[in-house]
């Protein structure tokens, strides 16, 4: 049988469970089991960059001078043009963490994106809150509609790459990109941009950690319709300048990860 790496988790942990439940039961021990497992778990769900349920990428080689600036929740018309302009008035590259349903709604930004180099990664189709209790088909077919968009607008039938909503990675999801053979990735770098007013602050915090490899974490929409955000447009320019005298380039997720 062919299973997923959290298919065998649960499997593992669930009969770790049963079994010290079984032998032991209600000792200190069964409840040290089950806790251990539970640990387990959290860590897979709420850590985005956990591997525990499915391989998950969060950075890219260390020892060449490139990261990978992503953005989050667009396309949003009132801030993703911008956040274009910069990075093409600096010769800079980025991946676009696109919700199916907005690239839908403005698939021009998308179209200009990939002419200007950029890469459209799926981040779902409907970032909903719930979607860590969809069960393997709802995965599935969220998953399939935004891929298959973006495939529409790049002409590629490659598979983008995919980041989850929330960076939750539920065991159905995980039997999704198994699948699929998704490339999962999260981040090594959250610019914080959604916690704070001050683009200014956000590019210090992402110009006094940055490393080569690492994949920064930014938003350029919001998965609430209405909603905006528009600090990392403002704080891109700090950010690229900071880059260009650290002699990192900035480049797409998928060039950052090519041997
Ligand atoms: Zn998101």
């Amino acid at each position: 049988m062919n299973l997923c790496r959290a298919d065998k988790v649960l499997l593992a942990g669930g009969a770790a469970v049963l079994g010290s439940s079984a032998l032991l039961t209600a000792t200190p021990l069964a409840f040290g089991a089950s806790a251990a497992f539970l640990v387990v778990l959290t860590d897979g769900i709420f850590r985005p960059s956990s591997s525990v349920f499915y391989p998950t990428i969060s950075h890219g080689p260390r020892d060449r001078p490139r990261v990978a600036l992503t953005f989050d929740d667009g396309p949003d018309p009132e801030v993703t043009p911008s956040i274009l302009d910069t990075l093409e008035a600096a010769g800079a590259r980025a991946t676009f963490f696109a919700i199916g349903r907005q690239l839908e709604k403005h698939r021009d930004i998308g179209v200009r994106a990939l002419r200007e180099g950029h890469e459209l990664g799926n981040h779902s189709w409907m970032h909903s809150y719930f979607q860590n209790f969809y069960g393997t088909d709802h995965q599935q077919s969220d998953v399939e509609r935004s891929t298959r968009l973006i495939q529409e607008l790049s002409g590629s039938d490659a598979e983008p790459l995919y980041r989850p909503p929330v960076g939750l990675k539920s065991p159905a999801l995980a039997r999704v990109a198994h699948a699929r053979k998704l490339k999962v990735v999260a981040w090594s770098l959250h610019s914080r941009d959604t916690f704070t007013s001050d683009p200014k602050a956000t590019a210090e915090r992402v110009l006094g950690r940055i490393a080569p490899g690492d994949i920064v974490l930014m938003h350029d929409g919001h998965e609430r319709d209405g909603k905006h955000r528009r600090l990392a447009a403002a704080a891109l320019p700090l950010i690229l300048s900071g880059l260009k005298e650290r002699g990192l380039s900035p480049v797409t997720v998928s060039e950052l990860l090519r041997p």
